[in-house]
């Protein structure tokens, strides 16, 4: 075959490459392409079509070291004010989370913190916490707003995510959270609250292009079905996607509901039962796993992982990052947590931060996974095999990491 010199603009060569597709996807001597952000060339060393240096601009020799693609966390609620390390200490100290959100405590707190805090503020502390993400080898990040629970600073919320993904090298999903809790205005008038969040905030978001996916907390502690129902109506009125968290404390058919309106994912899932299972797999939902908030809140009860894989759910794993549940940006941590608390693999908890978790935010075509067209997307890790990357908890040994053909720079 002809071949036109430096025909791609870079080339990594001698990788180990986990491709995710079918399992890891294992291309032990390959090498990996790149034009105009998008992987060009894909396959063993032998294959390729002439000598590495007169293909392409940059050459980089990565002498063995594991390529994957660039994680994806599709469950978080990132752009938050304040935290809530005292309330850890009270509950350790044996308070419990009545006393503390009766205090003032609690999402509260946080609610609270996001109104006052200044739009730029808000942007410092939550890009911070982006950049913990990116130096662990994430590429796509989800993002929620929920904690102003009012049309102003919710709003303040989903612009600074759409900033976080101006300035860094991140793709970024944002979706409207606003029915995540009751705000005190609205104290024993959940009803009228829905009205607002279905009749003005919405079609605001929708309108100013701030939110692809519309979320529910849907608990005894939040929204109930009906209420939900509502919420998913207006969601679709407005082209909107749909999420929902859904069965962690309790089994109120949330799953089943969401999964009538196509729902991209369903989330927690601690309490899911087969029907809500059986459901999810009709409907192309994504079962979103989130060991953060299990771990912190010390759950016993543990999500259906075997009715999911029977059902041939597929399973994705975040961080859910949030200050009062799982204080954590670490999706590699979560990736571990997955295994031991979860019984999952180290390769199913691969393809839970990456094919999977693209399905999840509906990127499934150009995310998630190495192939050819697909976006240019990749992490390099300091290890031979990518189940050294699940194994080491507490580590993130990330070697490089590339944004739409790019390399970041990470210093
Ligand atoms: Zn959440």
């Amino acid at each position: 075959m002809q071949m036109n010199a430096n025909q791609w603009d870079s080339l990594w060569i001698n990788a180990c490459i986990a491709t995710m597709q079918a399992g890891y996807g294992l291309l032990p001597n390959a090498a990996i392409a790149c034009q105009n952000g998008q992987i060009a060339w894909l396959g063993p060393m032998i294959e390729l079509p002439a000598s590495p240096s007169t293909l392409a601009k940059n050459v980089y020799d990565l002498a063995g070291k594991c390529l994957t693609p660039g994680l994806i966390d599709c469950h978080t609620h990132l752009v938050y004010a304040g935290n809530r390390a005292n309330e850890f200490e009270l509950l350790l100290q044996g308070q419990t989370y009545a006393a503390i959100a009766k205090s003032g405590g609690g999402i509260q707190a946080t609610v609270s913190a996001t109104r006052s805090i200044s739009e730029q503020d808000l942007f410092t502390v939550s890009l911070a916490r982006a950049q913990t993400m990116l130096a662990q080898g994430v590429t796509t990040i989800e993002i929620k707003s929920g904690y102003g629970l009012n049309l102003e600073t919710e709003l303040k919320i989903l612009r600074v995510a759409k900033r976080i993904g101006e300035v860094l090298p991140v793709t970024i999903k944002s979706t409207f959270l606003g029915a995540h809790s009751l705000p005190v205005e609205y104290k024993n008038d959940a009803e009228s609250y829905i009205d607002k969040v279905c009749n003005e905030m919405i079609p605001a978001i929708a309108a100013a292009g701030l939110a692809q996916a519309v979320d529910v907390f849907c608990e005894k502690i939040g929204f109930n079905l009906a209420q939900a129902k509502r919420v998913f109506q207006a969601a679709k009125a407005h082209g909107l996607s749909i999420k929902c968290h859904a069965e962690q404390l309790s089994d109120m058919g949330a799953s089943m509901l969401a999964s009538q309106y196509q729902a991209c994912s369903v989330d927690h899932l601690e309490f899911l039962s087969e029907p809500g299972v059986k459901a999810i797999a009709q409907s192309n939902t994504v079962a979103v796993l989130l060991p953060g908030a299990y771990y912190f809140l010390q759950e016993k009860q543990l999500p259906p992982l075997a009715l999911l894989q029977e059902y041939g759910v597929p399973i994705a794993i975040a961080t859910d990052c949030n200050p009062g549940t799982s204080p954590t940006t670490s999706l590699v941590l979560m990736m571990n947590m997955a295994c031991t608390l979860f019984k999952m693999t180290p390769e199913q908890a691969w393809a839970g931060v990456t094919t999977h978790a693209a399905q999840a935010l509906g990127l499934a075509q150009t995310h998630g996974a190495l192939a050819l067209g697909m976006q240019a997307d990749f992490a390099i890790w300091d290890v031979a095999h990518p189940r050294d990357v699940v194994y080491q908890f507490g580590a993130a040994p990330l070697y490089s990491l590339v944004k739409h053909g790019k390399v970041v720079d990470m210093s």
